[in-house]
C-alpha cells in the first residue's frame, strides 16, 4: 500500500468514524458528541488534503498539518472525556491556538526539523490520551489499558522519528518519502482502526455505566421518596392534569377515613362540600397557571362530615411548561380551627357584653360615650347634623320606694324595649345613659325629626301605663325630655352636647316634667 492510498484510506475511515460516533453517540450522550464529531473531521479532511500534497511544501500543507494535528488534539480530549474527566472550554482552545501558532512557526524552520516538530506535536497529542487511559484503568487489564498503550506505542513511533530528524538531520533528508518517515502514516492507519474499534465498545461501555448509575439513582432516590412520604405526618397527594388524584398516601387516606386504593382515580372535586367548591376552582385555576399557594379549606370524609384541612399546593409543570398535574401536602387542622371558631364567637359575644346594658339589653354608656365620639368626628366631614335625645323617668325614687326595686328594674326593661321600638337600629343607638336616664344619637337628624322621635318616645311610655301612684305628675309612669341637635363646630365637643341636652332636660324637669325642651346648638 502506498502512502497516497494510506491517506486516503484514512481520510475516508475518518469521516465514516465520525458518522458513526454521531449516530451512535447521539441516542446516548449528546453531550459528548461535538468532540468526537470535531477529532474525526478534522482528520479526516488533514487526511485529504495531504493524500494530494505528499510531497510538497506550501501553506496548504501547513493548513492539512494543523487541521490533523487539531484532530489528534480533540481526540485525546474525546477520550479525556470518555475516562469520566472533564476538559476546560479554555484549556482546548488554547491548546487548538497553541497549535496553530506552532505549525505557522514551521514555516520557517528548514527540513527536517520543520518535519520533526510536526511529528512531536503528534506524539504529544499520543501520549496525552494515554496518560488519561492509564489513570482511570490503573494497571487493570482493561479496555482502557490496551488502547492506552497502543497510543503509547504509537507516540513512541513518532517520538523515534523525531529523534532521527533532530540527531540525524541528513539522514533524515535523505530518507524523505522512503520506507523511514512512510512508517508514520501506517501507524497512524493502524491506530485509527485499534483506536476505532477500542474507543466505540468503551463508549458503549460508558454509555451502559452511565444508565445503570442513573437506574440506580432514581431507584435511591425513590426508595428516599418512599420513606418521606411513609412517615409524613402531613397527607400527601398527587393529581394528574384532571385532577384525579394519582398519588395518595396512608395517611391522607385515613385522615379522610378511606383506604389508599379507594382514593385513587378520584376527582379531588369530590371531596369538597357544595360551599367549598369556590376555593376549589379558584385553587385548580391558580395550579393551571403554574402558580404555587397555601390555603385552608374543608374536606368531606367518608362518612360524610367536614374536616378543616391546610393545603399547601404545587402544579407540576412538564418541559414545554404545560400543566401536567398537581402537588398537594395536607395538614389537618380540625381541631385548631374549631378552637378558632370558638374563639372567634365568643370574642364577638365578649366585645357585644362589653358594650351591652345588663338590665335593659339595650346599648350601654360605653358604647354610647364610645358611638357619639365616632358619630361626631364622622359629622366633621359632612354638612349634616346630629341629634341627641336624653329623658329621665320622672321621681324614680319614689317609685322604686313605693313599688320596690324589682318593680323598678322590670319598669327600666319595660322603657328600654320602647326606646328601641321608637328609632331605626340600623343607623340610630338607643342606650341606657345611667339609673333612670336613657339616651339616644340620631346621625343626620335634624332638631324637628329628632323632637317628634323624643314625643313618640314619650307618647309610648305614657301608653305603657305603668302605674305610679307615688308620682305628683301623673298615675303612670312618665319621663322629662332634653333634645338637642349640632353641627360639627370645632369648639363643640360631644361631653359640651351631652351637657346641653341634660341642660334641656334639666328645664322639662323644672317645667313640670312628662315633657320635652329642644333646641339646637348650632
Ligand atoms: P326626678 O323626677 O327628678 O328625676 O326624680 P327621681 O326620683 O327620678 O331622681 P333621683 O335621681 O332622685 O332618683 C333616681 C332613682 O333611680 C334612684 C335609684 O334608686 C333609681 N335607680 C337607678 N338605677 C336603678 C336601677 O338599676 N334599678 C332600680 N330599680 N332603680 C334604679
Ligand atoms: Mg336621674
Ligand atoms: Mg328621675
Amino acid at each position: 500500500m502506498d502512502l497516497r492510498t494510506v491517506m486516503l484510506l484514512l481520510a475516508i475511515g475518518s469521516f465514516l468514524f465520525g458518522l458513526l460516533l454521531m449516530i451512535f453517540k447521539y441516542k446516548t450522550n449528546p453531550q459528548e458528541v461535538p468532540f468526537w464529531i470535531t477529532a474525526k473531521i478534522l482528520q479526516g479532511t488533514g487526511s485529504l488534503i495531504l493524500y494530494h500534497r505528499t510531497n510538497a511544501f506550501d501553506s496548504l500543507t501547513i493548513m492539512a498539518n494543523i487541521v490533523l494535528i487539531l484532530g489528534c488534539a480533540y481526540e485525546a480530549w474525546a477520550i479525556r472525556i470518555l475516562s469520566g474527566q472533564n476538559v476546560k472550554r479554555q484549556l482546548h482552545i488554547i491548546t487548538s491556538v497553541g497549535i496553530i501558532l506552532v505549525c505557522y512557526i514551521t514555516a520557517f524552520v528548514v527540513e527536517p526539523y520543520r518535519k520533526g516538530l510536526f511529528l512531536l506535536l503528534q506524539s504529544t497529542f499520543y501520549f496525552l490520551p494515554s496518560l488519561f487511559l492509564f489513570r482511570k484503568s490503573g494497571v487493570k487489564f482493561s479496555l482502557h489499558l490496551i488502547l492506552a498503550v497502543c497510543y503509547c506505542i504509537t507516540g513512541l513511533i513518532f517520538l523515534l522519528n523525531v529523534a532521527v530528524c533532530i540527531v540525524f538531520p541528513a539522514y533524515a533528508l535523505s530518507q524523505d518519502g522512503s520506507i523511514m518517515f512512510s512508517i508514520i502514516p501506517l501507524v497512524s492507519f493502524c491506530i485509527f482502526l485499534v483506536s476505532g474499534f477500542i474507543m466505540l465498545m468503551l463508549a458503549k461501555e460508558r454509555s451502559d455505566l452511565q444508565l445503570l448509575e442513573i437506574q440506580e439513582s432514581l431507584r435511591i432516590s425513590e426508595t428516599r421518596f418512599q420513606r418521606i412520604v411513609e412517615t409524613a405526618i402531613e397527607g400527601i397527594l398527587v393529581f394528574d392534569k384532571d385532577y384525579k388524584i394519582i398519588f395518595a398516601n396512608e395517611n391522607m387516606a385515613s385522615m379522610l377515613g378511606y383506604k389508599v386504593d379507594e382514593m385513587l382515580g378520584r376527582a379531588y372535586i369530590s371531596f369538597f362540600p357544595e360551599n367549598q367548591l369556590e376555593v376549589y376552582y379558584h385553587q385548580e385555576s391558580l395550579r393551571k397557571r403554574g402558580e404555587d399557594s397555601v390555603y385552608e379549606c374543608r374536606l368531606l370524609t367518608k362518612t360524610g362530615q367536614n374536616r378543616w384541612f391546610l393545603v399547601s399546593a404545587k402544579p407540576i409543570m412538564d418541559d414545554t411548561g404545560g400543566f401536567e398535574g398537581s402537588f398537594a401536602m395536607l395538614t389537618d387542622i380540625n381541631e385548631r380551627k374549631k378552637m378558632e371558631l370558638l374563639l372567634e364567637e365568643s370574642n364577638r359575644r365578649l366585645t357585644e357584653l362589653s358594650n351591652q346594658d345588663s338590665l335593659t339589653g339595650i346599648a350601654n354608656r360605653r358604647c354610647f360615650d364610645a358611638t357619639l365620639e365616632h358619630e361626631y368626628s364622622r359629622l366633621s366631614r359632612s354638612n349634616s347634623k346630629l341629634s341627641i335625645i336624653l329623658f329621665d323617668i320622672d321621681h324614680f325614687k319614689e317609685y322604686n320606694d313605693y313599688y320596690g326595686h324589682v318593680m323598678g328594674d322590670e319598669c327600666l326593661r319595660q322603657i328600654g324595649r320602647v326606646l328601641e321600638d321608637c328609632i331605626n337600629k340600623d343607623v340610630d343607638l338607643a342606650a341606657r345613659y345611667g339609673g333612670e336616664e336613657f339616651a339616644c344619637i340620631l346621625p343626620d337628624t335634624d332638631i324637628e325629626s329628632a323632637a317628634k322621635i323624643a314625643e313618640r318616645i314619650l307618647q309610648r311610655i305614657q301608653d305603657l301605663k305603668i302605674e305610679h301612684k307615688a308620682s305628683p305628675v301623673s298615675e303612670f309612669v312618665t319621663a322629662s325630655f332634653g333634645v338637642t341637635t349640632v353641627k360639627y363646630s370645632p369648639g363643640i365637643t360631644p361631653s359640651k352636647i351631652i351637657d346641653m341636652a341634660d341642660r334641656l332636660l334639666y328645664q322639662a324637669k323644672a317645667s313640670g316634667r312628662n315633657r320635652i325642651e329642644y333646641a339646637e346648638f348650632i
